[in-house]
């Protein structure tokens, strides 16, 4: 057997696979799981979507099963360019500055690959979607973990980043709406970052994976590249995930600075392909209604929060309602040393399922991120398991 490599020595297992097992284990044991541990939507893609997707199969006239080209079609790389330009008012050049993904999980992560050598450092904001910290530990990169308390309503202070992590880091990694706190940035925020990013001469990558998450009609979501129009210090990603419940399709994108774009085209085309080209065309489908779609999913969200958070504040529980996100970000009671235990023993006791924040990151440590993809009487159930149980915090 072949010795494994550093990379893979210094791995973790990847957080949220541990969630796939014990769900697994507990049905096994004949326990009715109420799943609220990985983000993965329960809901249907639009049928719209579904039904381009079927034509894409179907139709002869195109080459739609070749290897798809490493760059995107490019009218999907045009159909992502208008959504920018009617969604945030961001006029992109699809030819240079669009790039479509097998999922934004693998271009974040070899986004790193293609900018940070050994030793380099990479600013991320934690707690965080556990993918980003296996990624900069593949690119063998010097991870500092920049806090999100809940004190600062997890936003990051980047002025209190020490000067000799600025000085080696080379990108940094924000996400808002943020998984797993359902915190979202403010523009003086974004502001701050953009000045930020070129004092200390460091790349922004900005991950805007629930920018159409959103469950407060009040709350609009930008986009990074509106504080940064000339694209000169930043790239963002998205994902057809969680607006559209595409997750096990596998599309997403990343637009922003020209260059980053060609560098981050460079390792993907040695490394894999372009998107399947049916699927492609379905995300045009999806983007072209993008409005009406994410406002329905949002709907749905927004609907089961409402159902949820009240029950679980009557119950005592210190937790805050998202404005955005599919996610509720929950302080641990006191008497537990660590969310593992405690997310455990939820587990154990009434088969409610939620993510460890220990599994987020070094900042997660005493929440569990709990995901509303179950329906809004499954959410009160769960909270009526646990008030049975004993469990307050
Ligand atoms: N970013 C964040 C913040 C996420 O939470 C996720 C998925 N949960 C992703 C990126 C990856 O999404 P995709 O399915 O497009 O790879």
């Amino acid at each position: 057997m072949p010795e494994p490599s550093d990379k893979v020595k210094n791995l973790p297992t990847y957080a949220l696979a541990k969630l796939f097992a014990a769900k697994d284990r507990k049905l096994r044991e004949g326990i009715d799981v109420i799943d609220l541990g990985v983000g993965n939507p329960d809901l249907r893609p639009p049928e719209q979507v579904i039904r381009a997707l079927h034509q894409a199969l179907d139709d002869v006239t195109k080459e739609n099963h070749r290897y798809p080209d490493f760059a995107g079609l490019p009218e999907f790389r045009e159909t992502i360019a208008a959504w920018y330009s009617r969604r945030f008012g961001v006029k992109l050049d699809p030819r240079k500055e669009v790039l479509p993904l097998v999922g934004s999980k693998e271009g974040l992560a070899k986004f790193m690959l293609a900018h940070l050598n050994p030793g380099d450092g990479i600013l991320i904001t934690s707690p965080c979607y556990p993918a980003y910290l296996g990624a900069a530990t593949v690119a063998q990169a010097d991870t500092y973990q920049v806090p999100l308390l809940e004190e600062h309503d997890f936003i990051p202070q980047l002025d209190r980043i020490p000067q000799d992590v600025l000085r080696k880091s080379k990108l940094i990694l924000v996400n808002f709406p943020n998984n797993p706190t359902g915190a979202v940035a403010s523009d003086e925020f974004y502001e701050r970052l953009k000045e930020f990013g070129l004092k200390n001469n460091i790349f922004i990558m900005s991950d805007i994976a629930y920018c159409d998450v959103c469950l407060d009609s009040r709350f609009r979501s930008r986009s990074f590249l509106e504080f940064d129009r000339g694209r000169e210090n930043s790239i963002e990603f998205h994902s057809f995930s969680k607006s559209f419940s595409m997750q096990g399709w596998r599309l997403g994108f990343a637009c922003g600075n020209s260059s980053a774009v060609a560098n981050l085209l460079k390792i993907k085309s040695n490394m894999d392909f372009g998107v399947f080209m049916a699927i492609q065309r379905a995300g045009m489908a999806a983007l072209e209604q993008a409005e009406t779609f994410s406002r329905q999913m949002s709907e749905v969200y927004r609907k089961r929060r409402d159902a949820f958070v009240p029950e679980l504040l009557e119950a005592g529980w210190h937790v805050k309602s998202p404005a955005a996100t599919l996610y509720v970000w929950l302080n641990i009671p006191r008497s537990y040393s660590s969310s593992d235990e405690f997310a455990d023993d939820l587990v154990e006791k009434t088969g409610v399922l939620v993510a460890p924040g220990s599994g987020f990151g070094k900042y997660g440590e005493g929440y569990v991120r709990i995901s509303l993809i179950a329906s809004e009487e499954r959410l009160v159930e769960a909270v009526r398991r646990m008030k049975e149980a004993g469990f307050k915090y």
